[in-house]
């Protein structure tokens, strides 16, 4: 249930709501947006009576709410949720955020190459994984620790925010402590210890949408986020299985819409695994964008053929820049921008040197 506040309601009126639902073992969410405050009431609510809230003071009206996530519901909150990423960049505004990088780091090099050209073709955020879930346990596991370092390095040349994955909770200090954006990934969208503890976590979250998970189930998992505390949640479509085997995954680019529809959060699209194959991801990258995605998130690589994972999903550093191109008329055409110039200058190779 919401408790809807009057325009003009008191902090004290808020804090006598949310005082009466704790008195009634609700945990409750004050929700501040532009034009309302509400007070999200979750848990048992048997002992809750919407009548007794609808006559407090400053109180406007109550709702329950339908769905069986009730934090992430859009009826919670009817603005779209933006999320400041380290105040460098926004994702859930007007702007189509790219993040762009290789599915993993694989060396100094090969991610600060790779960064240099994410930041010139005007993306937002360098994608790399250091941990990798992967489905052979004989396949490479990424660097750990080490790409962790590597990421950082091209955040320092770059001035680029970065996305990496967290597969573990042990190793969730030690991922925040490098990563502006906390991947969740596909085989871990209902790990609940692991959504627990990036509900704790003071880093933004981007939760994938498990292989054969519905969409209902994916902002269940978001629910698992923001109840525990942590509201910078944005999720994102990667392809779900199905019995289709000419691409790797059937992306389900509908699920952009329902999910604009049903809740606040941003919405993220990611055609490289949606599809498999990188001479599929352009389409189906600009189709995200016409489909109201806030941020795409593709994979790119300086060499795809020898890429150690996904290379051939992986579009070239001189494809992407053309994707770019593209995607910049797409986003125009619906009244959205993709932000930043393609730079015509190269940036510094001396700024790499600084780097210790
Ligand atoms: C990835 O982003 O490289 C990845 C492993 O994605 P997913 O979890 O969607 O398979
Ligand atoms: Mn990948």
């Amino acid at each position: 249930m919401i408790v809807i506040m009057k325009p003009n309601a008191t902090a004290a009126e808020i804090g006598a709501v949310i005082r009466r639902a704790e008195s009634l073992g609700v945990t409750t969410h004050p929700i501040y947006g532009d034009n309302r405050t509400v007070v999200a009431l979750v848990g048992d609510l048997t002992r809750v009576s919407r009548e007794s809230f609808n006559a407090m003071d400053g109180v406007n009206t109550t709702v329950r709410i339908q769905e069986p996530y009730k934090l992430a519901s859009r009826t919670t909150r009817p603005e779209n949720s933006v999320i400041d990423v380290g105040g460098a960049v926004r994702i859930g505004g007007p702007e189509v955020v790219v993040m762009a990088g290789p599915c993993s780091v694989e060396s100094r090099d090969q991610i600060v190459e790779t960064a240099i050209a994410v930041k010139e073709a005007g993306a937002k955020v360098l994608r790399g994984g250091a941990y990798k879930p992967r489905t052979s346990p004989y396949s490479f596991q990424g660097l750990g620790l080490k790409g962790l370092e590597y990421l950082a390095e091209a955040r320092a040349v770059t001035g680029l925010p970065i996305i990496t994955e967290v597969v573990t909770v042990e190793t969730l200090p030690m991922v925040a402590e490098y990563a502006d954006i906390l991947q969740i990934g596909a085989r871990n969208m209902q790990n609940y210890g692991l959504l627990h503890a990036v509900g704790k976590a003071q880093r933004p979250v981007m939760l994938k949408r498990g292989i054969s998970g519905t969409i209902e189930e994916l902002l269940m998992c978001a629910e698992y986020i923001v109840s525990n505390g942590n509201y910078n949640v944005m999720v994102c479509e990667r392809g779900i299985r199905t019995y289709e085997t000419s691409t790797r995954n059937t992306f389900d680019l509908s699920a952009v819409p329902v999910i604009k529809h049903t809740s606040h959060l941003p919405v993220v699209a990611d055609p490289s695994h949606g599809t498999g194959y990188r001479e599929y991801v352009p389409a189906m990258a600009k189709a995200a964008v016409a489909a109201g995605a806030d941020a795409l998130i593709l994979e790119i690589h300086p060499d795809p053929d020898n890429a150690l994972s996904d290379g051939r999903q992986s579009l070239s550093l001189t494809d992407f820049r053309k994707l770019m191109a593209d995607l910049r008329r797409v986003a125009e055409a619906v009244d959205r921008v993709i932000d930043g110039e393609p730079s015509a200058e190269p940036v510094a190779q001396e700024e790499t040197a600084q780097v210790a």
